[in-house]
């Protein structure tokens, strides 16, 4: 399509894309984009991210540069753009170096009305002096979390992507992403030098979206009640491991559930025809690492399910987010323990990262752990966590659908956090549910624990009861998992309160004192 003068965004948008009108802030964006301002878009995946460049990229004159990680995802975008007519085209390593020269040529002779390129490729010095000598329409920088180290998805490239700013100060740059908490937004627009940019914020809310948060107390079990109800439907079930992928993956086909199996140290070919085939039949389920998913685009996806914790709470939304996309009913379920936690607190502690993002990351898992054992309505936590207000309950999660009971802990809290006291705060969930329990293991004897005065003390509960109790205490901040990783409790700061019984704990009846009888738990 040969722009010869400026076009009106509207009219681009019902002629070349053949909608009838812009969504939410759409329009507000493209004004503010064609008439040449910077921009930060956080809306989420889904949202209609893509026109919000590529409608500008038609109306003002030169070619847009759009900087994508996802060389999937670029392929898709070209190929649909160039069905509507659009000049598009792309450079990555995926090409062939005479495409390369063709592509580059296209680009000098002005035949391109938008280019997709991968940033490690936009920063070499051969191709930032011939973006030099050609007309720009604008930067888009799409998937803008990956500047930031916080995020999920860091890529150091996008840090030296301030180039754009340095060397073509008159050009508009539009950054967008669908995840970006307050830390990782500050942070895209601070790394990206956008601070006089406007920043267009729309609800995060996925209000098609169940959210579901259950101890994992039998996952397998918890699983298949689950799968019950979602019979036929494409979904996604996120493990922590590759064993426990192929392993689970294996076990849900042998139950008469098509399941397919996706993570990294699975043949690329293999890896290609599982994505493949998930994309295209109906109704398959595709267990995964987090490997899988980023760019994927599946409208369908009934369900998505956690077997372990994620990572973060923005991990959490990108990946539960992946359900719904057509606007449908869908569910998210996620299963967690206080060994999830463990784990993660171990990979945080291992990592070569500087202190102060390890305890950035640490506060990050303390806002998951608060969301899963909240009360409270979980879309509101969630939204919270993004900062977003919503102002009622609402009504489509577990906690809105089955209210919460609670009772008052006090004793039961005294005592695990006496038992985690008197044992020089170092052994983990089980040992000290041991000690409650009056379990007098070898172990027990070795270490003298059988004689502590909370030895046996806690007996009106079962193992799942004081798991549940203790994880309760974590997401408070009472109980904390220790730094080195090997999971043993220690005290949250503010612990002598409730030890002397200056401050009464509201504990969640559910998975306490519920499922006492004979409950006797993985999580
Ligand atoms: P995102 O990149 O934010 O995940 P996309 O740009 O892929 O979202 O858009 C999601 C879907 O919504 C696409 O199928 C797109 O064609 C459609 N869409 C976006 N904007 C509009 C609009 N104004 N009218 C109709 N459909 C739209
Ligand atoms: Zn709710």
């Amino acid at each position: 399509m040969a722009v010869s003068e400026v076009q009106r965004p509207l009219d681009v948008l019902k002629s070349v894309f053949g909608f009838p009108g812009f969504r939410g802030m759409q329009g507000d964006i493209i004004d503010h984009v064609v008439k040449g301002g910077d921009c930060l878009v956080l809306m989420p995946t889904g949202g209609g991210k893509s026109l919000c460049y590529q409608v500008p990229a038609l109306c003002r004159p030169g070619t847009a540069i759009v900087i994508s990680p996802l060389i999937a995802l670029m392929h898709d975008q070209v190929q649909a753009l160039r069905q509507l007519g659009v000049r598009a085209a792309m450079l990555n390593s995926s090409l062939e170096f005479s495409e390369v020269r063709a592509v580059e040529r296209d680009l000098l002779a002005g035949h391109l009305d938008l280019l997709y390129v991968a940033p490690e490729r936009l920063l070499t010095d051969g191709f930032l002096s011939l973006l030099e000598r050609i007309d720009i329409a604008l930067f888009a920088i799409d998937e803008a979390h990956c500047v930031s180290q916080w995020g999920h998805d860091f890529r150091p490239e996008y840090r030296r992507l301030t180039v754009l700013h340095e060397r073509f100060p008159a050009v508009p740059r539009i950054a967008l992403t669908a995840t970006a908490d307050g830390p990782t937004r500050r942070d895209i627009l601070e790394r990206l030098a956008l601070g006089d940019g406007r920043v267009f914020l729309s609800s995060f809310d996925r209000p098609n979206i169940r959210y579901r948060v259950s101890a994992k107390t039998s996952p397998r079990n918890q699983l298949r009640a689950f799968l019950d109800d979602h019979t036929g439907e494409a979904g996604v079930i996120y493990c922590l491991s590759r064993a426990k992928v192929e392993e689970l993956a294996s076990a849900l086909s042998a139950e008469g559930r098509p399941a397919l199996a996706y993570h990294a140290g699975l043949d690329k070919e293999v890896r290609a025809a599982n994505q493949d085939r998930f994309l295209k039949e109906e109704g398959l389920i595709m267990v995964a690492t987090i490997a899988f998913g980023m760019g994927i685009d599946k409208p369908d996806v009934r369900f998505v399910v956690h077997m372990d914790m994620p990572k973060s709470m923005e991990a959490y939304y990108q990946e539960t987010g992946r359900a719904g996309r057509d606007g449908l009913k869908s569910e998210a379920l996620m299963l967690y323990g206080m060994e999830d936690v463990a784990k993660l607190m171990q990979f945080t502690d291992a990592s070569e990262a500087p202190e102060a993002q390890k305890r950035v990351e640490r506060q990050k898992l303390d806002a998951l752990i608060g969301y899963c054992e909240t009360a409270r309505c979980r879309r509101q936590v969630l939204l919270a966590y993004f900062e977003e207000d919503l102002a009622e309950p609402c009504g489509n999660c577990d906690t809105c659908l089955e209210p919460v009971k609670t009772f008052d802990g006090t004793e039961a809290a005294q005592k695990v956090m006496s038992a985690i006291l008197r044992t020089g705060e170092r052994f983990g969930a089980a040992h000290i549910i041991d000690i409650l329990l009056g379990n007098a293991t070898e172990r027990m004897r070795q270490l003298n624990h059988d004689g502590l005065k909370t030895f046996g003390c806690g007996k009106e509960f079962g193992r799942d009861g004081w798991r549940s109790v203790i994880r309760q205490l974590a997401a408070m901040g009472l109980i904390q998992v220790d730094v080195e990783g090997h999971g043993g409790l220690h005290l949250g700061p503010d612990f002598r309160d409730v030890l002397k019984g200056e401050r009464r704990i509201e504990l969640k009846e559910d998975g306490v004192r519920a499922r006492k009888a004979g409950s006797r738990g993985a999580a």
